[in-house]
């Protein structure tokens, strides 16, 4: 081969290989195998040792990392790296936009912006130099003013063009991540060979781009997200997302053009609980203006650019400090350890207090009195402590005992077997234990129980103390004249109590057999069993082989609930109850369409929310069950399902959608 065409054919190969890197790396939708690119770069490689001349350092046969630095070199950034101010919540979003507005009358501007909303991703900002048309270098944001020189690494990342299609000179922004799912792996081997795991993928993504060895770098898939243009007038935001497509960065797809912030606050819902299902971390959203040209008039605050803002996701795990634990006493006498923690938001809500579970949780967690601690939530689950930063321990910190009386009534502590099994809690056995009695009365009258609204924990604890009440037969006896006079209630807040305790007189079956609080026995388990037997007189004659062998109770609750009424104090109790109350018919059709189908619902429905799925469901003779198993005969899955719909895949469940439920009735 001669010069002139190894030059042509070096052009060729090279052109070939960025298109083909673009599809693969960009779009996701590779054309060749990989063996074929392999082919190419090889190709491509030989003919640039036979002619040095026409090799380059742009090359995609250097993308494979080059020598080791002896260290990084410091960069000035030529456009200092600014970071967007936070918001938490709409009513902030909302104030961003009105001083914008402002600001732009006083320069009489009347455009209204409108915005471009892309997903922040958890990972590091870089900023990558090209001079006309070539990647000359890559940097981290430093301190906005100065970063260090990652050129060498940044080149083995195959969603960034070194060579751009036109000569353009300009600088792009973009956030290095990587694959949750490649971090496991990484953290899987490294288990393995017992060495320290990786905490989470930013950390990873920026101890790998500060390698001084590029070879390792390139063996990591790290990705960048290109979204900003410095240096290039670009009319709006979302054209510069579109060019830089155009140019082969990889742009994250999922972004919304918002018109108002009412369209930017429908993006940030979904996304807050889409967020843990995407293959990156997520912690917000970020809200640009569209109309490039507004951000200039608008200026900077002290610490960033007025034209965009961070909208973060409320956080799901911080760190606070344990200032006491406490034990609280259960209605079945079980004894919880409680974190009183200093006040904390945590996913949108102030935390005070986390449960420990038991004192076993707390030897294993290792955390005193004095420690800070990191605190989650996820979804609905109450907030737990689930680490202790024992760098931050003051030398004061207290080891927790757990005691070994009731704090309420003084009897000795001990561990009782459940099933077959020794409990992990501690319990106090002493039946006339205040404490628990408390505890039972204040779930008696909740609302998924007996619903008296009036009968808040703290009226019920008074009401108690005073011995007003004592037992759940002498909550309907109370009168007007016992209330009234009371430190801290009238005429009138006695009068509303005793009618709220009126109108609960009337209550549907399966809810009073879940307000007698019997152990094992929650809400489902007592609809399953007012559904099976339809009366309490049938409840109460059932004998065990009938009580666990109903759909949804077993032997460990049936032993529970055949003995609890056994007990000839419940029997005298339910006679003095029952005087007071009336039992309703419970709303279920025997022979409803739904009779015997257990359903598991997921994700976000069209039009009705889960809870009203579950009624429907429950009217018409169905069961609603939590997870996903083999009796399982529908799963109803809405918008964004996750764990429960790839079960459900699994096993081979039949999948429903809303509409298809609602013609099954
Ligand atoms: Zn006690």
């Amino acid at each position: 081969m001669n010069k002139s065409s190894a030059e042509r054919r070096i052009k060729e190969l090279r052109a070939s290989l960025e298109h083909h890197r673009v599809l693969y790396h960009v779009h996701d939708t590779p054309k060749i195998s990989d063996e074929a690119y392999d082919s190419l770069l090889r190709e491509l490689e030989s003919l640039e040792k036979k002619f040095p001349e026409f090799d380059s350092p742009l090359s995609p046969t250097h993308r494979i990392g080059g020598e080791i630095l002896p260290h990084f070199k410091k960069v000035t950034h030529t456009v200092s790296q600014w970071s967007f101010d936070n918001v938490f919540n709409l009513e902030e979003l909302r104030k961003w936009e009105d001083r914008n507005i402002t600001l732009l009358e006083k320069a009489h501007i009347t455009i209204k912006p409108s915005y471009v909303a892309e997903i922040k991703i958890d990972g590091l900002k870089v900023v990558l130099t090209y001079e006309k048309g070539k990647f000359v270098r890559g940097a981290t944001r430093g301190d906005g003013q100065i970063g260090e020189d990652i050129t060498e690494n940044l080149k083995t990342v195959k969603s960034i063009p070194l060579v751009l299609k036109d000569a353009v000179s300009m600088t792009v922004i973009g956030e290095a991540w990587m694959k949750k799912k490649d971090l496991e792996k990484i953290n899987k081997e490294r288990e393995k060979n017992k060495l320290p795991l990786y905490a989470n993928t930013r950390n990873f993504t920026a101890g790998t781009l500060r390698q001084l060895d590029p070879k390792v770098v390139a063996k990591r898939n790290i990705q960048i997200f290109a979204y900003d243009i410095e240096g290039l007038s670009i009319e709006t935001q979302e054209k510069e997302l579109v060019l830089l497509e155009e140019y082969g960065f990889l742009v994250n797809k999922d972004r919304s053009v918002c018109t108002t912030l009412d369209d930017v606050e429908k993006f940030y819902k979904k996304w807050v609980n889409k967020r843990h299902n995407e293959n990156y971390g997520i912690d917000g959203l970020v809200i640009k203006i569209n109309e490039r040209t507004l951000w200039d008039t608008l200026g900077y605050t002290a610490k960033s650019p007025r034209g965009g803002i961070a909208y973060k996701f409320p956080a799901e795990e911080v760190a606070t400090k344990l200032l006491a634990i406490t034990v609280q006493v259960g209605r079945t006498g079980a004894i919880t350890p409680v974190a009183e923690l200093s006040p904390v938001l945590l996913a949108g809500s102030t935390v005070k207090r986390a449960t420990l579970h038991n004192g076993d949780e707390i030897n294993r967690l290792d955390v005193r009195v004095g420690d800070t601690v990191a605190l989650r939530k996820a979804g609905d689950v109450i907030p737990e402590i689930f680490d202790v930063f024992k760098d931050l321990r003051p030398k004061n910190a207290k080891v927790f005992i757990m005691p070994k009386n009731c704090p309420s009534c003084g009897s000795v502590l001990e561990k009782i077997i459940i099933g077959k099994e020794l409990s992990a809690a501690l319990y106090c056995r002493n039946k006339n234990c205040p404490a628990q009695h408390v505890e039972g009365l204040i779930h008696f009258v909740s609302k998924k129980g007996m619903n008296i609204e009036g009968l808040g924990e703290k009226i019920v604890e008074t009401f108690h103390d005073l011995g007003l009440i004592n037992d759940f037969p002498s909550i309907f006896t109370l009168k007007k004249e016992d209330i009234e006079g009371l430190e801290g209630f009238g005429e009138k807040s006695a009068d509303n109590i005793i009618t709220s305790i009126d109108g609960a007189r009337k209550v549907p079956l399966h809810r009073f057999v879940y307000a007698l609080g019997i152990r094992h026995v929650g809400e489902q388990t007592a609809k399953d069993i007012a559904k099976h037997f339809r009366s309490l007189a049938r409840i109460q004659d059932a004998t065990f082989d009938e009580l666990s062998s109903v759909e949804g109770v077993g032997e460990k609750v049936g032993k529970e609930v055949n003995t609890y009424f056994s007990l000839p104090e419940t029997k005298q109790l339910l006679k003095r109850l029952c005087k007071e109350i009336t039992l309703l018919d419970e709303e279920i059709l025997p022979d409803g369409k739904l009779f015997n189908k257990l359903f598991v619902i997921t994700g976000t429905l069209p039009t009705l929310s889960r809870d009203e799925a579950k009624v429907l469901i429950e009217k018409n003779g169905g069961r609603v069950q939590t997870s996903v198993s083999t009796r399982t005969s529908y799963l109803l899955a809405g918008e964004n399902a996750g764990s429960k719909l790839t079960d459900a895949e699994k096993i081979g469940t039949v999948i429903i959608t809303e509409d298809e439920l609602k013609s099954m009735l």
